[in-house]
């Protein structure tokens, strides 16, 4: 699903078969979830394949591993030319791109001294389609920032999204929005979200969220259109109230919400984009 014979991917300084690649089974990562990792997407452009924003993308994948005590001896103009290099050598444009920063054999409960480095592509549509969401209120809350480093994008962290969007899938729900420890709106499993009244739009302040990038994209666009963006505490009946909603990140891009908890949004227009 993720590859096939012909897929080339970056391992420690070499390009490999995804088919061929190893790893080994006692590292950290898989036991612990100890690891970062990113999610970027690249696109066919009159001038040839672009990723977009690969330069946030990497500063955030080092500051990740930096935030982790995580060692990673990449810069971030070595991590884009591998990538571009997978994504040619894979023969691939419009691409879902894994970069994943993973640890070696430590059955112990500290930091690692070696890790790897994969750098891998695939084709994936829009992670949650292109129809407006139904959403719910998700009974687990995002990681209190105080046990973790939730603006980092660790793979642990994961298992939170994995058991909202199960959760939210099990209610018949499209999607979960997960609340902070202080019971205000945070995020979706694997996106940030936007609420709109009387069109100016209002998006949790981070603190409890990962800064997505393409959040931070939404807010520079919002600037040069002269629409205001507040960066604040949302209450879940301010949400639910709300004239119109929108969740947005790499994999889902931008995506309308047409109703929370089976309450239809004022005015569900058609917010969903590819930025
Ligand atoms: N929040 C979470 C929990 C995510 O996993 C993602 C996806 N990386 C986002 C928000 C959106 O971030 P970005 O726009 O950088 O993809």
């Amino acid at each position: 699903m993720y590859y096939n014979d012909n897929t080339i991917l970056f391992l420690d300084g070499q390009f490999l078969k995804a088919k061929d690649a190893k790893m080994d089974l006692f590292g950290q990562t898989l036991h612990f979830g100890y690891g970062v990792f990113e999610g970027i997407r690249s696109y066919k452009t009159v001038n040839g394949t672009k990723i977009f924003k690969v330069t946030e993308h990497y500063e955030r994948l080092r500051h990740s591993a930096s935030l982790m005590g995580i060692p990673l001896h990449y810069s971030v103009k070595e991590l884009t030319q591998i990538t571009y290099q997978v994504l040619e050598k894979s023969k691939q444009s419009e691409a879902y791109i894994r970069p994943l920063v993973f640890c070696s054999p430590n059955m112990t409960l500290t930091s690692p001294k070696e890790v790897s480095l994969m750098i891998t592509a695939w084709e994936w549509d829009r992670y949650l389609g292109d129809n407006n969401l139904r959403v719910c209120i998700s009974s687990y809350e995002r990681p209190n920032p105080k046990s973790v480093k939730i603006e980092a994008k660790v793979c642990g962290h994961y298992v939170n999204s994995i058991l909202a969007s199960t959760e939210a899938r099990q209610r018949g729900y499209d999607e979960g929005v997960l609340l902070d420890m202080n019971g205000n709106i945070a995020e979706c499993p694997g996106s940030n979200i936007f609420v709109e009244r009387d069109g100016v739009l209002y998006t949790p302040a981070v603190g409890s969220i990962l800064p997505g990038i393409t959040r931070q994209t939404v807010i520079d666009i919002c600037k040069e259109l002269d629409i205001t963006v507040k960066e604040r505490a949302i209450k879940p009946e301010e949400f639910i109230e709300a004239d119109s909603a929108f969740i947005c990140g790499t994999a889902a891009e931008v995506l309308g919400i047409e109703s929370v908890e089976g309450t239809q949004m004022k005015k569900p227009s058609d917010h969903s984009a590819s930025l």
